[in-house]
């Protein structure tokens, strides 16, 4: 009897500690008609279908304000009309609609629509920019917003330029969650950097699986992007990923829930 509570015990542990892995929406959940990357409506939609968090990217235009959008430019490159993000003033940027009809959200209208659901987190990417004096200011008006809107508790922070995850673990209260995304810093690395984990594109992972094991056993959580097909989803579960950032939310979702 006594060895098969122990059994038993033994086994709950394991299955404790293997947490099944949550679903962020990159982007937004965009992929569901009416919306597009990056704007309110894919947030709204990441949001009702019931995910850990949804993905955003956040740049500042040349007249100093925060807009949610990928860049470096608005349109593609068939539109001789395209504007350079980080080059053009809000008022210019907003004269331009988005594939679903939205103008470019601002962060502020972002940060609005994360208040609606406090069970979805909201993942901000702060993109680069020209001058690390630039980003430190950027990394100081994002954190001031998100302190505005009182949702220090529902937003986490990941970049590429190891500038602005430094300046992030430098300024935002303790406990906020930053994640590196370039893959190039091992987790030993990040883990004495002060970061709180690493979010690493699928084919760094595939290259180096035994930095999940690592990182977990130094108390760093592991994020992957952006995995879309079913085959690269079960890999990544089964690799026991924390968070999975995708453009294919429902299949991720289908596939953690099993
Ligand atoms: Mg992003």
């Amino acid at each position: 009897m006594k060895k098969l509570i122990f059994a038993a015990a033994a086994l709950f542990s394991v299955t404790a500690l293997q947490a099944q892995s949550q679903v962020i929406a990159h982007r937004g959940f965009h992929a569901k008609e009416g919306a597009a990357r990056n704007t309110i409506a894919s947030l709204a939609n990441a949001q009702e279908l019931g995910v850990y968090g949804s993905e955003c990217d956040v740049n500042m235009t040349a007249d100093g304000e925060l807009v949610v959008i990928h860049g470096p430019w608005l349109g593609d490159k068939n539109d001789p009309d395209r504007l350079a993000v980080q080059q053009s003033d809000l008022a210019t940027l907003r004269s331009k609609r988005l594939e679903n009809g939205e103008p470019v959200p601002t962060l502020d209208e972002y940060l609005d629509q994360a208040a609606k659901d406090s069970d979805c987190k909201l993942i901000i990417e702060i993109k680069d920019h020209d001058t690390p004096q630039i980003e430190t200011k950027v990394v100081k008006m994002v954190l001031d917003a998100v302190k505005r809107h009182k949702l220090q508790d529902q937003v986490e922070y990941i970049a590429f330029r190891e500038h602005v995850c430094n300046e992030l673990i430098r300024l935002a209260p303790a406990g906020t969650k930053v994640a590196y995304l370039n893959g190039t810093l091992n987790p030993k690395y990040l883990k004495a950097a002060g970061y709180t984990g690493l979010d690493y594109k699928i084919d760094v992972l595939k290259k180096h699986p035994k930095w999940i094991e690592e990182a977990h056993k130094l108390g760093l959580t592991v994020n992957v992007w952006t995995v879309n097909t079913t085959e690269d989803l079960k890999w990544v579960i089964d690799h026991n990923v924390d968070y999975i950032t995708t453009d294919n939310p429902e299949e991720a979702l289908r596939l953690t829930q099993k």
